[in-house]
């Protein structure tokens, strides 16, 4: 397939592998490279790209997938909304198994509750346009990459003089919390293999504060093998030049200033606020809120419910996972008490966790 296959070509993969190993060779310290895209995580895993570097480069994986990143305290609201009556949770099909703290919204569907699985945020609009005796709540998770179709929803509602349609929005922006990990001594990041689809949307000149204000090099990267191998050379080099900057390894799609439509809408339909992540705790302005002007179609502002009192999962470790603390093998809970079946957190759930990378493919 064109644009896939030589992607995936081996000789090429293999390359670049023998490029890291040269570049590297004599050093003595170790080069420590996240990804704070659970795309990334997943090739990295499924194509065993670590096996494939020397010891002296070290990749971790840190909060790039959304489902993830967002605390238990949203699925428990989300469960809340969808107990009340005459209420229609629609969702991407990943949050619907994401355990909160007592229930789970597949817990809460198989007891009678009406969740459905939508495909786009538009489907959840028509939903709310057949169903106009019903509240229909979209449950707005995601990243720059996602938050501009459901800010466009909002205003394909609008235009369609629909008042049942309702975002619980937890939208999570990628560049602030790489500077608060760029700021963690224990973590010691060198260099940051960026998110590919995510700087389709916000630029590629997002990332410039890392390495003016942290010294720290950044490769907007692709998610097939060639282009993860490449970026990381394109970051190994930059750390033995002593030349850190920002660079695009994934040029088919990324550029520099962003797609400044998407922008836009992000602009009017959302403004920034303090996000709770998963892990992580508070970081200011790094979520998306609805903004005023579009307040009628905020699900915490227009449908009041009562939250049971959030709980942690006990020894769940996903939190040190997103920071890139720990890796899943260091779980007690991982491949046992915790499997895709029966996932105990969210890292386990989504098709972008760590864990559950971890357990498909192994290390
Ligand atoms: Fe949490 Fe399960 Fe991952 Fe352990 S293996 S960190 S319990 S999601």
């Amino acid at each position: 397939m064109n644009y896939q296959d030589e992607f995936r070509d081996r000789a090429l993969v293999q390359g670049y592998a023998q490029r890291i190993a040269r570049l590297v060779e004599g050093r003595t310290d170790v080069m420590t490279f996240m990804e704070v895209c659970g795309t990334h995580t997943m090739s990295i895993y499924q194509y065993g790209l670590r096996s494939l570097l020397p010891p002296q480069v070290r990749l971790i994986s840190g909060p790039g997938c959304p489902v993830c990143v967002t605390p238990n305290e949203y699925l428990d609201r989300a469960v809340a909304l969808c107990r009340l009556p005459g209420v229609i949770v629609a969702t991407f099909g990943d949050m619907v198994r994401v355990p909160g703290s007592s229930s789970s919204l597949q817990e809460e569907r198989a007891m009678g509750a009406d969740v459905r699985i939508v495909y786009s945020p538009l489907d959840a609009v028509a939903l709310a346009a057949a169903n106009p005796d019903r509240k229909v709540v979209f449950l707005g998770v995601g990243f720059e990459t996602t938050a501009p179709a459901i800010g466009g929803s909002i205003l394909a509602a609008r235009k369609q003089g629909l008042a049942n349609y309702f975002v619980l929005a937890a939208h999570k922006t990628m560049p602030i919390p790489m500077r608060v990990l760029a700021n963690d001594p224990e973590l010691g990041i060198d260099g940051y293999l960026c998110p590919a689809h995510v700087s389709t949307i916000i630029g590629a000149d997002a990332y410039r504060f890392l390495p003016e204000e942290f010294g720290i090099p950044c490769v907007v990267t692709g998610f097939e093998p060639v282009d993860v191998m490449q970026g990381v050379e394109m970051l190994v080099r930059q750390v033995v030049e002593g030349k850190p900057r920002v660079e695009i390894q994934y040029s088919r799609v990324a550029t520099w200033e962003g797609n400044r439509k998407a922008l836009d809408v992000l602009a009017q339909v959302f403004t920034p606020f303090d996000a709770p992540w998963r892990g992580i705790g508070i970081i200011p302005g790094s979520g998306l809120r609805i903004a005023d002007a579009y307040a009628a179609f905020d699900a915490e502002r227009e449908i009041a419910v009562e939250v049971e009192e959030t709980k942690e999962h006990q020894g769940c470790l996903c939190g040190e996972i997103l920071k890139g603390k720990v890796t899943p093998f260091d779980c007690p809970l991982f491949a046992n008490a915790c499997t895709p079946e029966s996932p105990v957190g969210a890292c386990m759930v989504s098709s972008e966790g760590t864990c559950a990378a971890a357990y498909k493919y192994g290390q």
